[in-house]
């Protein structure tokens, strides 16, 4: 599942894992349970969980690997997801 990133009305931030079909779906603050929006930086979460997984293996493969999924989010986010 992709990792969203949320911030609530009082600045405070947190990512949530989520099926495609709920990211729109309101979430509550854990710090202070206003209704967070989801922020459209999930793009640099995704990529540093890779980045830590592959850690490492900086080859063409890899490379080319990271390059399709960020190619990938920033189409969602150009289409609205
Ligand atoms: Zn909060």
């Amino acid at each position: 599942m992709p990792i969203y990133a949320y911030k609530c009305p009082n600045g405070h931030r947190f990512d949530a894992l989520m099926p495609l079909d709920k990211r729109n779906d309101p979430q509550v603050c854990q710090e202070c349970g206003k209704v967070a929006e989801r922020q459209l930086t999930s793009v640099p979460t995704t990529f540093k969980f890779a980045d830590e997984k592959y850690k490492g293996h900086a080859d063409p493969a890899y490379l080319a690997v990271l390059a399709f999924i960020s190619l990938f989010f920033f189409w969602l986010a150009a289409n609205g997801g």
